[in-house]
């Protein structure tokens, strides 16, 4: 006689929902997605203590009709496939029918619907399982469920749940994600009472994001890009006001909120110099794709996306968001129109067309519109009150001082600028050359007395694996009694320490997965603009230091060095204000 036997359906299913209900925040998502998938226009989310004692959503929806409303409990219930074929081609959120019955089999739940113009609604009440007959309600259009006490007669579950704070975290984490990836439904979320959330329907992405991420919609880059295929649109964060944490990160497949590491990486890398390794980029962003060539279904919970060809769309969402980040003029919000450059197309791992105009800032114009203003400006440093001045007479151009040794410090546009003159020069060193590059015009220097390098064996490798790049970079080398000796040296880069500078290149080199060209080209520019540049410390002339500030704020890129780091800080005088505490703050 066998031991193996099959588990009574009440037994499995208080397994099975394990699985998909863990805590308030998974019950939410469940009942967010069918209420969308019920097509509703509005749906108002109320929660008790982190959602442990009670969960209420309610929809306006298609509603159900009486035998549905039972049926939806029914494990493996669904409306939404009826054959195989139809798992390759899912428009819905949900389609496995295990929400209603999981979250019916862990707490005390009330299901109110009607269809839309019935004359009756229905409602049916499940008990930990239990299931009574459902009865006549008043016709509600739509859709509410109430899910209360959750766990709390299934202990074991129950002592998972963390303190409400941290439930209503997860819970919040997972209406943001809705609310972000459907703008086009009305939300109003309310905790114990309080309302939260109150967005209207059919809001532009960028409203939307701004109201939930409660920041200026000035500091949102729309993304907007399509091929036959696919279409790509939302907002990501002006890369200068991006911060340190990652909880702003939304990409929604199909409707779908999911994670997935290779569309984080070609977002990333879009944002390449652009920001610093410890700043995350944000961004909020809608792929419609068509839903044969994407699998968003592949676990009952986690976020997870499969795509049919990754590489084709590594390259469409890095192309759409290096676009986006170049031509938006919003990236350049800081700069008004008389210092706004012609912008040049320009990213660091894909260099295209090439233009770095460097014209010379006319101050003219901008005297005259402070003259016009300046009752009205309340907060005036004693420099530009004293370059007020003196404009009256001739115009001058605003002194600069060094501050530390590193930083410059002047006014531009009515604004304080803080430049940092070695991430500044780096900057300027490293577009100029991408630009040589692209122009295949690279200005070498012949050296006097060659100089030796020194390499050990992997070094060697990598450099002559390389060596053809480096020669296009503007080096010229010999072989040496010791090995290879450099001849020319690309103008821009000093012959210093030259063994140093190759090596730190070449060990940059040694652990990357796949060999790009592009990506090689950006850590040598990066590398020989770091060495050439002056450093913190370098006293450099008043011609030079003006020179720098005008090359950089007309440069592509130019809030950042190509590591990364700021290049630059402007604060204008609302800021100030702010700072000095004269107005809001
Ligand atoms: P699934 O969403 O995977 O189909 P669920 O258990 O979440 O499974 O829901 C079961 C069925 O109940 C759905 O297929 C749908 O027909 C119906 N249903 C659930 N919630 C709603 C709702 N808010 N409005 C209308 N119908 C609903
Ligand atoms: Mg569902």
């Amino acid at each position: 006689m066998g031991i193996i036997k099959q588990l009574p359906e009440d037994i499995a299913i208080k397994i099975a929902a394990g699985e998909v209900v863990e805590r308030p925040a998974s019950v939410v998502k469940e009942l967010i997605e069918n209420a969308l998938d019920a097509g509703a226009t509005k749906i108002e989310i109320n929660l008790k203590d982190g959602g442990k004692s009670s969960i209420e959503i309610k929809d306006n929806g298609s509603g159900m009709d009486r035998d549905d409303a039972m049926a939806a409990f029914l494990r493996h219930g669904t409306s939404k496939i009826t054959q195989v074929e139809d798992l390759g081609y899912i428009t819905t959120l949900g389609f496995r029918g295990e929400a209603l019955a999981a979250i019916g089999a862990s707490a005390e739940v009330e299901l109110i619907t009607a269809l839309t113009h019935a004359n009756e609604g229905s409602i049916v009440l499940t008990h930990f399982g239990q299931t009574q007959a459902a009865k006549p309600y008043a016709p509600l259009p739509g859709t509410t469920i109430r899910v209360k006490n959750l766990f709390s007669s299934l202990p074991a579950r129950q002592k998972f749940l963390k303190n409400e704070v941290t439930e209503w975290k997860n819970c919040l984490e997972i209406m943001t994600k809705q609310m972000i990836a459907h703008p086009e439904v009305g939300f109003i979320v309310k905790h114990n009472d309080r309302i939260v959330f109150d967005v209207p329907l059919d809001q532009e992405i960028s409203s939307r994001v701004a109201q939930t991420w409660k920041i200026e919609q000035t500091k949102l880059i729309d993304v907007n890009s399509e091929t036959p295929h696919m279409q790509l649109t939302g907002v990501v964060l002006t890369p200068q006001a991006a911060h340190e944490i990652k909880s702003h990160q939304f990409f929604v497949v199909n409707g779908h909120p999911v994670s997935d590491r290779m569309v984080a990486r070609s977002i990333k890398d879009a944002f390449g110099t652009l920001l610093p390794p410890t700043i995350y980029p944000s961004y909020a962003l809608q792929l419609r794709i068509h839903p044969g060539i994407v699998d968003v279904n592949i676990h009952p919970r986690k976020d997870e996306v499969r795509f049919v060809n990754p590489q084709e769309m590594y390259r469409f969402i890095f192309a759409s968001l290096s676009q986006a980040l170049e031509g938006g003029e919003k990236t350049f919000a800081n700069l008004p129109p008389s210092l706004a450059p012609k912008m040049a197309h320009f990213s660091p791992t894909e260099p295209k067309e090439m233009n770095f105009p460097t014209p010379r800032l006319s101050f003219n114009a901008t005297y005259t519109k402070r003259n016009a203003t300046f009752d009205a400006i309340p907060i005036k440093t004693l420099l530009e009150v004293q370059s007020m001045r003196n404009e009256t007479t001739t115009p001058v151009e605003e002194p600069i001082v060094t501050l530390a040794n590193c930083y410059l410090v002047t006014i531009r546009e009515e604004k304080l600028l803080l430049i940092d003159q070695h991430a500044a020069h780096e900057r300027i060193l490293y577009n100029k050359l991408w630009e040589q590059d692209h122009e295949k015009q690279v200005i070498r220097q012949p050296l006097l007395i060659p100089i030796e390098l020194d390499f050990n064996e992997s070094e060697q490798a990598l450099f002559d694996e390389h060596k053809a790049d480096f020669e296009q970079a503007g080096f010229h080398f010999a072989n040496s009694s010791i090995g290879i000796a450099i001849q020319e040296v690309p103008q821009l880069v000093s012959s210093k320490e030259m063994t140093s500078f190759f090596r730190s290149l070449l060990s940059g080199l040694e652990d990357r997965d796949e060999p790009d060209l592009k990506d090689f080209k950006h850590k040598l520019f990066a590398t020989m603009a770091c060495k050439a540049a002056i450093k913190a410390g370098d006293s450099i002339s008043e011609t030079e230091k003006r020179q720098l500030i005008d090359n950089l704020l007309t440069m592509p890129d130019r809030f950042t060095c190509p590591h990364g780091r700021p290049s630059h800080i402007m604060i204008s005088t609302s800021e100030l204000e702010k700072l000095f505490k004269r107005t809001g703050f």
